[in-house]
């Protein structure tokens, strides 16, 4: 790989609904994908759509009672063909709760009881791994090479491990360094991989391994003080939410214990973020790591707003990238490192 002084912009977003109230499919996704696709029109950059097939599965699952449903899962599918012919990459994301999830007076009834892939039997991982893939294949005109786990849950990956390097899948997108949630259903521990761009490895993206089958391209971290919590509290108390993101959905409020040890708590590492709220720290991380070459901006179609979009592109803009590429694509350029 030839040394580019100017450094590289991997751009990925989580195509999915919310997970409380789930708003809908055309202001969650459609039409805030669609921003998207002229932001990276505008700026010649490709990205990364990890599309979340346990809801379209959902959808398909209820479209024959539900003419509704029908027509949001064709209007995905069109806009997920027309995504890739454009020369995006289409990445597997599964949050398998899904498959637990049931349609109650025409909302969403989310159960959380199966969060994680782990909390399902060896063959029902493997289906699962299977039917999803080769759902997302079949809009894909390029193989699908990349993966992200729901709630960065990855590990245990010896778990799906085998199951993806069968499916062409040797690349992961779930890992953000220095982060951890301890949490019984959803928690996850990536407080000790490292802060690199990328890195092979084969048993866990935890530990690298210089020849490993796989290539981890994590999500750049950034650490986040106390302030932005606070800040975000008393906008949430003043009434001046302030970005209003594009998605129409709800996601489930964090728990008390949570808040206070957010408020309270030491710094933390949080991702770095195109989303409404978390756009805000965008500009801090340049400061923060300004030797930094490669960045890797994640969000969620979702929760973008205005204001992010903005800050996405005056990011672009000060980070001063040369390009802007998918996680598979620069997934290749880690090659044998
Ligand atoms: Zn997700």
């Amino acid at each position: 790989m030839t040394e580019n002084p100017k450094g590289t912009l991997i751009l990925s977003t989580d195509y999915e609904l919310f997970f409380h109230r789930s708003g809908t499919v055309q202001r969650c996704l459609l039409e805030p994908a669609e921003r998207l696709l002229d932001f990276t029109a505008r700026q010649g950059m490709k990205m990364t759509f990890f599309v979340d097939t346990g809801m379209l599965r959902s959808l398909d699952r209820h479209a024959a009672e539900h003419r509704e449903l029908a027509r949001e899962a064709e209007a995905i599918r069109t806009q997920l063909r027309r995504i890739s012919a454009a020369g995006h990459e289409l990445g597997l994301h599964i949050h398998p709760h899904w498959e637990d999830t049931r349609l109650s007076s025409g909302e969403w009834d989310f159960s959380a009881t199966r969060y994680r892939l782990d909390m399902f039997s060896e063959e029902e991982v493997v289906n699962l791994l299977e039917t999803n893939f080769a759902l997302l294949q079949a809009l894909s005109d390029d193989p699908v090479v990349s993966y992200r786990a729901g709630g960065f849950c990855i590990e245990p990956f010896e778990r799906i491990g085998p199951t993806l390097a069968r499916l062409g899948i040797t690349v992961d997108s779930s890992v953000v360094p220095g982060t951890r949630l301890n949490d019984p259903q959803k928690g996850f521990d990536a407080s000790a991989a490292p802060d690199e761009p990328c890195w092979r490895f084969d048993d866990s993206p935890r530990h690298p391994a210089p020849d490993g089958a796989f290539c981890e391209v994590a999500i750049t971290p950034l650490t986040v003080g106390r302030f932005y919590f606070w800040g975000r509290l008393l906008n949430r108390l003043t009434g001046s939410r302030g970005g209003e993101h594009f998605g129409d959905g709800v996601s489930k409020a964090i728990g008390r214990t949570e808040v206070v040890r957010r408020l309270l708590g030491q710094s933390r590492v949080s991702e770095l973020s195109m989303d409404d709220a978390k756009s805000q720290l965008l500009p801090h991380a340049l400061a923060a790591a300004p030797a930094r070459r490669a960045w890797h901006v994640m969000g969620h179609p979702k929760l973008l707003s205005e204001r992010s979009l903005q800050r996405l592109e005056d990011f672009a803009t000060a980070a001063d990238v040369a390009d802007g590429v998918t996680v598979g694509a620069f997934a290749s350029h880690c090659q044998g490192t």
